[in-house]
């Protein structure tokens, strides 16, 4: 795996004004495999004068230049897909072909889906008397996790650049090397200088000399709440838009009448992807009292079948977490939910094997009161906690008792009735008896899991303004 000893702003490789650097860490190995620049307050005032200057000329690109731009991109980062998914093994953990295709080759795809949403945009309508016109909103800070490091970076820029901003990227100091990748694919094609521009380091550093930035008029962050709410209150203070991708503890109901083996092995396949390291995961698992014991033992069986070990091995269904401290805070989870009664049935701890690598069993609690820490914190880690509800208004309630509203499942007997209890749920996904992934859907949270939406051509909104003009 490669180091990068720049940051990459103005369409050049540029030394950081720093000396510092971050060394990624594989989650398997244990070993380091790439160092990135610590940037500096004045690496991100040098970046952002580059899109400042570079959104005078980008925004003015005719909708089909931009549209081109980002199909070439995609296709400059489709060669490079081996390389991007064994970066992102390493630093996050996630086994390899799940890698390659959710983590690469899908936000690629999104790359060049955002070509097409620009061209079928409707950026001028007539009201009345007036043109309202929607115009790029300028030069947007993007500040993105490591969870899934290169989709949370698309989700952003792709969309943002097709609206006509340029961007100035933050990626996660733990998984930073698909970032990298990303600037060598744009410099490659000779993407206008001043069009993405990334500085990598810290976030209380870069991440908030990016947000402070006064020549910078909007924020896109994805992360944790308590950098969400740090964020939003600087940004604030600038009176800058925000768009905030936060935590879930999002929940999956059980209806009575739904085929159990079939909901609650997919339930369990749901909150252990990406080894829990997914915001919109289905942690919370909501299943009849009276058949308890009986969701209990299918999601054992299911949990069975993950195969957990090196992410590199080609039978490997969950890796190692990303590091040692999120391993350590998820184990802390994990004696919480036994101080707290709720019962230990799979895993909970560290497995014997592999010696080396920041592996947690995947662990199951059931009897989980929806009261309990473990019910209501996102513990980001492979542990579900199975609550039992007594009537399906007492499945809602408990469903919508928490603080964060990403996303949830329902699975009933019969679509009508998933439907009608998927319209209680107050959470900005839903599926529905086994609905999939739609690429075309806005995601985003209600609640404490954040403010506005991504994916799909409805993101395209978030990164306009209207004006409007009267004759
Ligand atoms: P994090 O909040 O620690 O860090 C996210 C990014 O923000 C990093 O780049 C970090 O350097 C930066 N940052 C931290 N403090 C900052 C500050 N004060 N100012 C500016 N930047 C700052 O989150 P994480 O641990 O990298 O990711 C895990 C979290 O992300 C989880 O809570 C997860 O649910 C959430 N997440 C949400 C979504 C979503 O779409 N809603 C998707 C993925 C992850």
């Amino acid at each position: 795996m490669s180091s990068y000893d720049k940051h990459y702003y103005d369409g050049a490789w540029q030394a950081s004004s720093g000396t510092e650097t971050v060394a990624v860490i594989s989650s398997s190995t244990e070993a380091e495999v790439a160092r990135v620049p610590r940037g500096t307050a004045a690496d991100v005032d040098k970046a952002v004068k580059a899109a400042r200057c570079g959104f005078e000329t980008w925004r003015r690109l005719s909708v089909e230049d931009r549209a081109q731009w980002l199909e070439k991109l995609a296709a400059a980062m489709k060669t490079r897909v081996p390389q991007l998914a064994e970066a992102i093994s390493h630093e996050v953990g996630t086994a390899l072909a799940y890698a390659t295709k959710v983590q690469v080759e899908f936000p690629i795809m999104m790359i060049g889906m955002n070509a097409k949403f620009i061209r079928e945009a409707k950026l001028e309508e007539e009201l009345g008397n007036s043109l309202v016109i929607k115009e790029p909103i300028g030069v947007v800070g993007c500040i993105t996790p490591w969870n899934y490091p290169l989709h949370q970076i698309v989700c952003k820029i792709a969309p943002a650049l097709a609206a006509g901003c340029t961007i100035v990227l933050k990626p996660a100091e733990m998984a930073p090397v698909s970032a990298f990748m990303l600037a060598e694919a744009a410099h490659e094609i000779g993407l206008p200088a001043g069009v993405l521009n990334i500085v990598s380091g810290s976030g209380r550093v870069v991440g908030e000399a990016i947000v402070a930035h006064p020549d910078v008029d909007m924020v896109s962050f994805t992360g944790s709440l308590q950098a969400g709410r740090r964020i939003a209150s600087v940004a604030g203070d600038g009176i800058k838009k925000v768009c905030l991708e936060l935590g879930g503890k999002s929940a999956f109901v059980v209806l009575d009448d739904a085929p159990f083996d079939k909901a609650i092995a997919a339930g369990v396949n749901n909150c252990m992807q990406n080894s829990g390291q997914t915001c919109s995961a289905w942690t919370r698992m909501l299943v009849p009292r009276s058949r308890h014991d009986e969701a209990v033992e299918l999601a054992k069986a299911q949990l069975a079948k993950l195969t957990l070990g090196d992410p590199f091995d080609q039978n490997t269904r969950l890796g190692p977490l990303a590091s040692a401290g999120q391993r350590d805070s998820v184990l802390e989870f994990i004696e919480q939910g036994k101080k707290e009664g709720a019962t230990l049935v799979a895993g909970g701890g560290r497995p014997a094997e592999p010696a080396k690598g920041f592996y947690v069993e995947p662990t199951i609690f059931a009897n989980v009161d929806n009261k309990m820490g473990i019910a209501q914190e996102e513990i980001f880690g492979p542990v579900l906690v199975i609550i039992p509800y007594d009537t399906e208004a007492d499945a809602v309630a408990i469903a919508n008792d928490s603080p964060y509203g990403l996303a949830g499942g329902v699975w009933a007997g019969t679509p009508e009735r998933a439907l009608a209890v998927a319209k209680q749920l107050r959470t900005g996904q839903v599926d529905i008896n086994g609905g999939r992934f739609n690429v075309l859907a806005p995601f985003g949270g209600y609640k404490k899991s954040g403010i506005g939406r991504e994916i799909g051509p409805l993101a395209l909104e978030e990164f306009f303004q209207l004006k409007s003009i009267q004759r």
